[in-house]
């Protein structure tokens, strides 16, 4: 490809401490968190709202955030789910105990209830805050690990935006990469992609007649929803319902009232870092829903009535670019159900990697390693801070989904509630930052643990480090 060298002034914004790119689950709580510590934050999102996939992505369900004995995630995340709780933003079926103590417990919400909620608490803490705003470019020296300024564009032009510190919780290592920092991303640096799938919304479902399976605590999703029921999936691909024939999945959660939300269908090798492949992945996402709607309403009780409301704005990701952290969570720390003295999280999620195609041969081993690689009641894993912090780098950090794991354990971590407290993490951390002049990549983790605890964070480990867990 030609390239074209693009020389201008752009305006210069006022300095802030932290800037965070990205307000999904990660970002949102990153910019709070900071911003209640009493930094001056600015927090750019690209989409009208914040909430990440869990608004514009259309995914309304929390994953587990219990181990069926203790409440796992604490803090902000916490706060978040009692808060659309209290509002009426969940089913009336859901009560406290659901989310407190359930084993595979999900949690729907309605994602209006989301957005009002961040809205409301970015106003309150003085997040400020720019919508439909691209962070585009850095200007960062990985010799120093030191990050100046990002560039982002939105109605009003590009701007060049001066920080103390900044994260990336854009989902994909956006920022990261741009900084010049070690990414490593799924298709180039792995043989295989897992799978997108764009959610959706239904309305007119009666959900007293829909036969959802309660309290089967090896279930997942169940006692809130649905998956499409094998046999009808399988009628349905054999009558010729779908372009794409997909034995995993479809699941369809209780939003509230007739309500339901859609996680339903893959699109198969879908790399979300290549324009035309979003693209027409999208395309082909809407395509899908209608598939999917024609088979719930021919062929799930409950479902005769149903209409399909809307597809999401943002592509389902599920794995795309993370960096190269100060640590790497591995599948043998998850399986040794590791504690860290420097961990800011713990979390009992099952290794949710989806079938990479929708051959039989996938299908078994998606089901095997869903079986096989999942935490019992009442245990869990740690997750570290090292997984948040570019390596080398002294003012940067990630939240959410381009944490540094493996491809295995970050299909537990990659999910909103460990995003959230991800997010927490590193806003503390980079309030720690700034305030004791501790480099991202050198900070003294016990006194990010202490006070990560203060703000409700559960981290029972006894003993704690100044230094953190590094990956040899
Ligand atoms: C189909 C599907 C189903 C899922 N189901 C569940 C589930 O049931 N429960 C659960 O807890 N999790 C689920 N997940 C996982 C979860 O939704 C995401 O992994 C999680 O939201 C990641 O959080 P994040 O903050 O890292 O990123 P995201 O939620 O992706 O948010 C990133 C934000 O950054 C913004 N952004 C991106 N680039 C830029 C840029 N350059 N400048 C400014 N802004 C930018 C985006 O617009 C977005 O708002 C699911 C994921 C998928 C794909």
């Amino acid at each position: 490809m030609q390239s074209y060298k693009l020389e201008r002034e752009i305006p210069v914004d006022r300095e802030y401490d932290l800037v965070v790119a990205g307000g999904g689950p990660g970002g949102a709580a990153a910019a709070i968190c900071a911003a209640r510590l009493g930094i001056r934050v600015l927090l750019l999102e690209a989409m009208g709202c914040l909430g990440g996939m869990g608004t514009s992505g259309l995914v309304c369900v929390f994953d587990p955030i219990a181990d069926g004995v203790r409440t796992l995630v604490g803090g902000f995340m916490l706060e978040l789910i009692g808060a659309l709780h209290d509002r009426g933003f969940m089913p009336e079926s859901i009560t406290p105990d659901h989310w407190l103590y359930g084993y595979h417990n999900w949690t729907p919400f309605h994602p209006e209830g989301l957005k009002l909620l961040l809205d409301e608490y970015t106003q309150a803490a003085g997040v400020e805050v720019r919508f439909f705003t691209r962070v585009i470019d850095a200007d960062a020296d990985p010799k120093t690990g030191r990050v100046r300024g990002v560039i982002a564009h939105n109605i009003e032009g590009y701007r060049y935006i001066p920080a103390k510190t900044f994260v990336d919780a854009t989902g994909d290592a956006v920022l990261a990469d741009l900084c010049g920092a070690q990414c490593r991303e799924a298709g180039r640096d792995t043989d295989k992609i897992m799978p997108g799938t764009l959610c959706s919304i239904f309305a007119g479902i009666d959900w007293d007649r829909v036969d959802i399976v309660r309290d089967d605590p090896d279930a997942i999703h169940y006692n809130i929803g649905i998956p499409g029921p094998a046999d009808k999936v399988e009628e349905a691909i054999r009558e010729g319902y779908f372009t794409q024939p997909d034995r995993q999945g479809p699941y369809m959660h209780i939003m509230g009232g007739t309500l339901g939300s859609a996680n339903a269908g893959h699109i198969y090798n879908l790399n979300a870092l290549n324009c035309k492949s979003l693209t027409d992945g999208m395309m082909l996402g809407r395509k899908m829903a209608q598939e999917y709607k024609r088979f719930y309403k021919d062929k799930v009780p409950g479902f005769e009535a149903a209409e399909h409301v809307c597809t999401a704005s943002l592509m389902g990701v599920r794995e795309s670019r993370r960096i190269v952290g100060e640590y790497e969570l591995t599948i043998d720390d998850y399986m040794a159900r590791r504690q860290f003295p420097d961990q800011i999280g713990l979390f009992n999620k099952f290794v949710d990697i989806h079938a990479y195609s929708n051959s039989e041969e996938e299908y078994r081993a998606f089901c095997e390693r869903n079986a096989r690689l999942r935490l019992g009641r009442g245990e869990c894993h740690g997750i570290p801070y090292g997984i948040l912090v570019p390596r080398g780098w002294e003012n940067l950090w990630v939240a959410g989904r381009c944490n540094s794991s493996d491809v295995l354990v970050h299909g537990s971590i990659r999910v909103m509630p460990a995003a959230a407290m991800m997010g927490q993490a590193v806003g503390t951390a980079a309030v720690q930052s700034i305030r004791t002049g501790q480099p991202a990549c050198d900070l003294d983790t016990a006194q990010l643990v202490e006070s990560l605890r203060q703000a409700g964070a559960y981290l029972p480990q006894n003993e704690l480090s100044r230094e953190m867990t590094r990956s040899k």
